[in-house]
């Protein structure tokens, strides 16, 4: 009876992980696509950042020295991301910015390194594009370190 039981909660638990994700990540820009598929239309660095949950090397994005005003969209499939007023300069290597696009960006929590991080993702794609960290600037003190590789930039101007 016990065991019947235990295995009803696992299987709810299981249930709940499959359609709590997806419920979670549903969108009508929802754009996904195999790894195969991704591989024929992104850059070898640009597949390990967003399907790898990779980090670029500091300072190797342009998007780090971009003033001008304008939208970063997501490389894979153009969901907006952040605009240029959301932008700051953190430092770091990385383009950061202390807002972003709400409902654009879904969090969760990383394991990679020995203490846990916010991971972010694209809502559109489930790309990884970044963490998310509680040292930003006024007004939000948040800081969206961003792969400036796997941004698009598009000025207004
Ligand atoms: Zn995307």
């Amino acid at each position: 009876m016990y065991r019947r039981n235990v295995l009803k909660v696992l299987l709810k638990s299981l249930i709940l992980l499959i359609f709590g994700n997806s419920f979670v990540f549903s969108t009508p820009k929802k754009k996904l696509m195999t790894n195969e598929e991704w591989k024929q239309i992104l850059t070898p660095e640009q597949f390990q950042i967003l399907r790898g949950n990779g980090t670029e090397k500091p300072f190797s994005s342009n998007l780090n020295y971009e003033k001008r005003e304008g939208e970063y969209l997501c490389i894979a499939c153009n969901m907006k991301l952040f605009h240029s007023s959301m932008k700051y300069d953190s430092g770091t290597g990385w383009p950061s910015f202390f807002n972003c696009y709400e409902g654009n960006l879904k969090t969760r929590i990383d394991y990679k390194l020995l203490y846990p991080r916010v991971e972010y993702h694209c809502a559109g794609c489930e790309g990884h594009h970044g963490h998310l960290f509680n040292d930003g600037p006024k007004p939000t003190f948040k800081r969206y370190c961003n792969n400036g590789n796997v941004l698009k930039f598009i000025t207004n101007i």
